[in-house]
């Protein structure tokens, strides 16, 4: 349960934000409020909205797209010019996808990345695309470290801020995000986010990352190492939705076989959809 007398800041600057949460213990950013809603921590001693810090918006330079860590997911969806850009297009996906309209006004790249929740739509796309987070660290200075990386620190980076993440511009001419739930509004089970290079009828490079898995991540090493070179045909494709390791756990509502099979069918339709292979085709 959230305390009564908690104290609240309005900081006008992202350094400013960032000292107050180093400086006074139990104080925590607050950016969008849905999953600080959701967990009503006793912890939390006072609360650091970043509403005042300029970290919103989609910038495109020569190389790089950055998106600020308190741009909402309904303006990550609808981020300038996506068909531009492979990664811009796939996060976009991503982001659009995601809980309800409502919620996608309030959910923050920022909040959703520091949280990230088992059912995060960001955490499959960000490792995909190779995004890079810069956080504002325990020293105050400036950091920048690969988004796999920081997921796996997340808990020793808690009092850093995010201000930012890169994506690289120019990183494959084809993508593909799908996600598995019962109902639209219910959380994900899995999600899957596929970003490579496709000329004429061959795959030259895909990035393959999914959630859902035992571990969250699930591994898809051995379908990207059988695609690579490939050229594309539906049974080759079949074959490689194949080549997921067991390693799912039951949960609520669904056995762990149940999972492996759902997660290798949502492959499968994944990996036609990348390939530019319709119904028809097959
Ligand atoms: C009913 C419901 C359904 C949802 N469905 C989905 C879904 O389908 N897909 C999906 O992706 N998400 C979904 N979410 C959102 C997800 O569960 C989290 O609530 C959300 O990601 C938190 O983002 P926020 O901006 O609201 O962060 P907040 O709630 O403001 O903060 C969450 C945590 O992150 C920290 N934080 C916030 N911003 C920063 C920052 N810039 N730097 C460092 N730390 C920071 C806070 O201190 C806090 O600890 C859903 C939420 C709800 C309530």
């Amino acid at each position: 349960m959230l305390k009564k007398d908690l104290s609240w800041h309005f900081p006008g600057s992202p350094e400013e934000a960032a000292a107050l949460v180093r400086g006074n213990k139990g104080y925590q950013y607050h950016a969008g409020g849905t999953g600080i809603l959701r967990n009503k921590s006793s912890a939390a001693a006072g609360f650091v909205d970043l509403s005042q810090t300029c970290l919103e918006g989609v910038h495109f330079s020569q190389e790089k797209i950055e998106i600020g860590s308190m741009t909402n997911f309904t303006d990550t969806a609808g981020g300038e010019s996506p068909s531009s850009s492979c990664p811009m297009a796939l996060i976009s996906r991503a982001a659009g996808t995601a809980a309800s309209t409502p919620l996608r006004h309030r959910i923050t790249v920022g909040g959703s990345i520091a949280d990230s929740p088992p059912w995060s739509d960001l955490t499959a796309v960000l490792t995909a695309a190779e995004a890079e987070v810069f956080i504002i660290s325990r020293d105050g200075k400036e950091q920048a470290l690969p988004f796999i990386d920081y997921y796996h620190q997340k808990k020793d980076l808690r009092e850093s801020l995010i201000t930012k993440i890169t994506l690289p511009k120019e990183k494959g001419n084809v993508y593909c995000y799908k996600r598995f739930t019962r109902v639209v509004m219910d959380y994900q089970l899995f999600s899957l986010a596929l970003i490579g290079t496709k000329k004429q009828n061959k795959i030259n490079d895909i990035s393959c990352s999914a959630t859902g898995g035992k571990k969250v991540f699930i591994s898809l090493d051995e379908v990207r190492d059988f695609l690579t070179g490939k050229d594309i045909d539906p049974d080759m494709l079949k074959t490689a939705a194949e080549k997921v390791p067991f390693d799912f756990s039951d949960s609520p509502g669904f056995s762990a076989e149940y999972k492996f099979h759902l997660f290798k069918t949502l492959l499968k339709d994944g990996l036609f959809e990348f390939a530019g292979i319709g119904e028809e085709d097959i």
